[in-house]
């Protein structure tokens, strides 16, 4: 289903931005307050959060959405991820397509002591909750499809931003091949909501600094029999970590770490062999898997960027930052870029929203924050990633102490479900319908 043919948008395609003719003829676009690049699911939510504002925003994406091109990719969303969609009034249409978990069991490999984290521990009606990337990004898009002050151009690349004076002037190009165009749009803030590789970010001279993992995550959906109880686990192997998430309908997904070369190879694997290489490292509750969907390989990496903002210009989500899906952090990370962003616009004179001084406040913010959770997935990945003896020695007595120290088993988990850092709650969000 292409959802984006439905809503409210601004059709038109690829050719060389140079191509004199279609330069000359470039359209000029209605000038906009904010203009958010990249309607993936941090994107949508900054114009969801800023919808009925007053304030006038372009949402400007450069591939139309498919159900079937987003890879069945699935989020573990924590609490502070339902708070933000709870104060931006969304929660309520996300919570019917979300499934939440009451437990999550964390183990090291086939060692005994396992801990099983509870709702009790952070004290919620459940620890966090799984959504699939189709059902959040279809439900925003509904959102934002009512909201008469965004404006969502679509199939839309932005190619240049350049600061003129108190505008930076945005040069995109359209991606309906029948009708090459090209377009300029002003506005006061460009926010780079576009991804791990954000053309952007480098064109703004803004650095991404980190490394690459020698692994990649082998991701799949799996049916199961009978339902299961509702159970996330973070199973920790010598290869890497997997997290298998539940699902509504009987189903889980399967995020299994493992060296790049063996992740292809296990990928590549028909349906029976790659059930059969998997199952001993799944629970052996999950005894009766009735299919599996395709294989897809995300090699994993780590980053920040060295810094948030440059003269009008922000950058929010995996544009930002990236990090091992370990504890399923970086779309959480993303919304938290959103909500302390979108306080900080809604909360700026008009003339000053773009105005570096605001926006390095942005950066301070967000970078000592989200380093500290960077941080902590790459512990998690390098300690339990390992076999060296000692090591083994220090994460079991970790375990164990998890397990009997119930002060710092909720400490842990308030950590990972974002909540031990402050919220940032005094600001009202115009919700509209
Ligand atoms: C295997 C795996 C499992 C994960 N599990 C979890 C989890 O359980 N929980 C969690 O919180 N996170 C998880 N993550 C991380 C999560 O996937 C990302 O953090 C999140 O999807 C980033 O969203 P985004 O909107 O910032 O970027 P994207 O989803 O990459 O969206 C960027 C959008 O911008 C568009 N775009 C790019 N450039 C331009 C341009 N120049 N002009 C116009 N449009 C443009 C792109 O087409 C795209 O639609 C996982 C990641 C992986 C790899």
């Amino acid at each position: 289903m292409c959802f984006c043919a439905q809503i409210k948008m601004v059709m038109t395609s690829a050719f060389a931005p140079s191509e004199p003719s279609l330069v000359a003829s470039a359209q000029e676009l209605p000038a906009v307050d904010v203009a958010i690049v990249g309607a993936g699911i941090v994107g949508l939510s900054l114009a969801c959060a800023l919808r009925n504002s007053g304030l006038a925003i372009a949402l400007i994406e450069a591939t139309p959405y498919r159900r079937e091109n987003t890879k069945g990719q699935a989020y573990a969303l924590h609490q502070v991820s339902r708070y933000f969609f709870e104060e931006i009034g969304v929660w309520d249409k996300l919570m019917p397509h979300v499934q939440p978990f009451e437990v999550v069991q964390l183990s090291d490999e086939r060692f005994p002591l396992m801990v099983n984290f509870s709702p009790a521990d952070l004290g919620t009606e459940a620890i966090g909750y799984v959504g699939e990337h189709a059902a959040i990004a279809e439900t925003l898009q509904s959102v934002v499809q009512s909201a008469s002050n965004v404006t969502f151009y679509c199939p839309w690349r932005v190619v240049t931003n350049e600061v003129q004076g108190d505008r930076a002037q945005l040069t995109l190009i359209s991606g309906d091949p029948t009708q090459p165009k090209v377009a300029h749009l002003a506005a006061r803030l460009v926010v780079a909501a576009e991804g791990g590789k954000s053309p952007l970010r480098q064109q703004m001279g803004i650095e991404p600094k980190g490394w690459k993992y020698p692994q990649s995550c082998v991701v799949a959906t799996l049916e199961v029999a009978h339902p299961q109880p509702v159970i996330a686990y973070e199973r920790f192997w010598p290869t890497g970590p997997m997290g298998v998430l539940p699902l509504p309908q009987n189903r889980y997904r399967v995020v299994w770490t493992l060296p790049h070369p063996e992740a292809e190879a296990v990928a590549a694997l028909d349906d029976r062999s790659f059930l059969a290489t998997l199952q001993p490292y799944l629970d052996p509750q999950m005894a009766e898997i009735t299919a599996v969907s395709d294989r897809f390989v995300f090699p994993a990496q780590f980053m920040q960027v060295n810094s948030y903002a440059a003269d009008r210009f922000v950058v929010i989500g995996d544009a930002a930052h990236r990090c091992h899906p370990v504890g399923g952090q970086g779309l959480n990370l993303g919304l938290r870029d959103v909500w302390n962003l979108a306080q900080q616009i809604l909360a700026t004179p008009l003339e000053e929203i773009g105005d570096r001084r605001h926006l390095m406040q942005f950066h301070r913010q967000r970078w000592w924050q989200n380093v500290l959770t960077l941080a902590f997935t790459d512990f998690l990945n390098r300690l339990f990633s390992n076999t060296w003896w000692p090591l083994v020695a220090v994460r079991r007595c970790g375990l164990w102490l998890l397990r009997t120290v119930s002060p710092l088993k909720r400490l842990v988990l308030r950590f990972m479900a974002g909540l031990l850092l402050p919220l940032p709650t005094d600001c009202q969000f115009p919700r509209g319908r």
